[in-house]
């Protein structure tokens, strides 16, 4: 990973991205879900992409086991989901040799103990995860990461992002397609 930021983004003035949704980018396919009577709105799926607090990335580990962990994370608005991390760990030995992943993000859940049920709303995201990002789209990505978690710090976000961007990776998940449920007991 490189250390050093580069020069325009030192120079420069911090600019923040507001995040434009392109659904053409991504392919929002819910063929193979069982039960076609639950499928989540298209509208509903993409408010989850973008709001949704964190997600459970799941791999493949280097001995062909499985290994899931939660996640914050961040929707670019096209076909990326940023995820930022220290330089190493358990999911970057997993990612490096099988980077093809699962990513789901749960929202609404609530127990409904009479209909022995529970009514929620999740995403299911098929995805193939690189790191090793240029300087730029790392820097890209905690700005993203930062205007979605703490809009209200962005100054001071920045300063931090460049203090602690030697020690941040960042992980790109490029998704290929997802799909929506949904249940709404009454
Ligand atoms: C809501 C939420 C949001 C988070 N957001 C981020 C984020 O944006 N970036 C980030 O880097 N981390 C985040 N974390 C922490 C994350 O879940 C991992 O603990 C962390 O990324 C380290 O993962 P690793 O594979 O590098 O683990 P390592 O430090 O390499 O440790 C590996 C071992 O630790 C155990 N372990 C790892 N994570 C967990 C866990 N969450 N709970 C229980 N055991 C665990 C497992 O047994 C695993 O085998 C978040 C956690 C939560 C709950």
């Amino acid at each position: 990973m490189k250390n050093d930021l580069p020069s325009k983004i030192k120079r420069g003035k911090p600019t923040f991205i507001r995040i434009k949704a392109n659904k053409k980018k991504m392919k929002y396919n819910n063929d193979n879900v069982r039960r076609q009577d639950r499928l989540l709105e298209e509208d509903r799926a993409y408010a989850l992409l973008c709001e949704g607090e964190y997600g459970v990335l799941s791999m493949t580990t280097p001995t062909g086991g499985a290994y899931g962990i939660p996640l914050n994370f961040v929707w670019d608005g096209q076909e990326n989901i940023y995820i930022h991390c220290a330089p190493r760990g358990r999911k970057l030995d997993c990612i490096a040799l099988y980077p093809e992943v699962s990513f789901c993000v749960i929202g609404n859940t609530h127990v409904v103990p009479e209909q022995f049920s529970t009514n929620y709303s999740s995403i299911v995201l098929t995805c193939r995860a690189r790191t090793g990002l240029s300087p730029e789209e790392r820097m890209h990505a905690l700005r993203l990461l930062m205007e979605k978690y703490t809009p209200e710090h962005l100054a001071a976000g920045e300063k931090y992002a460049e203090k602690s961007f030697h020690r941040t990776e960042i992980i790109r998940l490029q998704t290929e397609e997802f799909s929506g449920k949904c249940k709404r007991m009454r």
